[in-house]
């Protein structure tokens, strides 16, 4: 993760409470969208471990208050995550059509949107584990479909010891030590850093 990654967190604060009277704050979250499709289709979720200011929220401040209870499985289902996507921005996009180009009522539609989204991550963060709703996030959704395959973790099998420290480590709850592709790996480097052995390192 980056230097400023654990500091991100606050601009969500920001976006969600100080947006409801500063409406135009909500356009911040067009530059996170322009951002996380970019960054996608070189290193898949990348955005989602080092940029996104939820995603730190997450980690570093409900990570302070969390059950740390398992993500149930159903959450990472395609099933799950594709309707919620297109239930999501249709929700979206019905409300912006609803703004009749409005500057101050779209940026508000954001902001919203923002309160809304961080209502329900506080609420699973907290009664399971802080990173649940980044398993079913539209916008992780769509980083792991654009560039899900990109920057893969690679395990050199020779100098593995089966310890499975870096499955604990995971905020995703992956099962790191598997060597298989992992689509939802959001590039955050814990794994590589409680290795004992280094035996995983990023395919650029
Ligand atoms: S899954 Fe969504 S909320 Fe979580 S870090 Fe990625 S973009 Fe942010
Ligand atoms: S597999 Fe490693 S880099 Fe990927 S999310 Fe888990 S801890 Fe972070
Ligand atoms: S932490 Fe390193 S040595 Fe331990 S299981 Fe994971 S890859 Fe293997």
């Amino acid at each position: 993760m980056l230097k400023i990654t654990p500091h991100l967190g606050i601009l969500v604060i920001i976006v969600s409470i100080a947006g409801l009277w500063f409406p135009l704050l909500g356009y911040f979250l067009l530059v996170v969208f322009a951002t996380l499709m970019i960054t996608s289709i070189f290193r898949g979720r990348w955005f989602c471990g080092n940029l996104c200011p939820r995603g730190s929220f997450n980690d570093f401040w409900i990570g302070k208050i969390t059950r740390n209870k398992k993500i149930p499985g159903f959450l990472r289902s395609f099933w799950i995550r594709i309707p919620l996507f297109a239930m999501m921005m249709g929700f979206m996009g019905y409300r912006l059509l609803s703004t009749e180009g409005v500057i101050n009522q779209i940026g508000m539609v954001f902001v919203i949107m923002c309160l809304m989204t961080t209502s329900i991550a506080i609420v699973a963060g907290i009664s399971i584990s802080p990173r649940t709703w980044c398993t079913f996030c539209p916008m992780g959704t769509v980083q792991n479909l654009i560039g899900g395959t990109r920057y893969q973790l690679q395990m050199d099998n020779s100098k593995c010891v089966s310890c499975k420290k870096c499955d604990k480590s995971c905020p995703m709850q992956l099962e790191v030590h598997a060597n298989e592709r992992k689509p939802d790996c959001i590039k955050c480097g814990r794994c590589i850093t409680a290795c004992p052995t280094k035996a995983l390192t990023f395919n650029t």
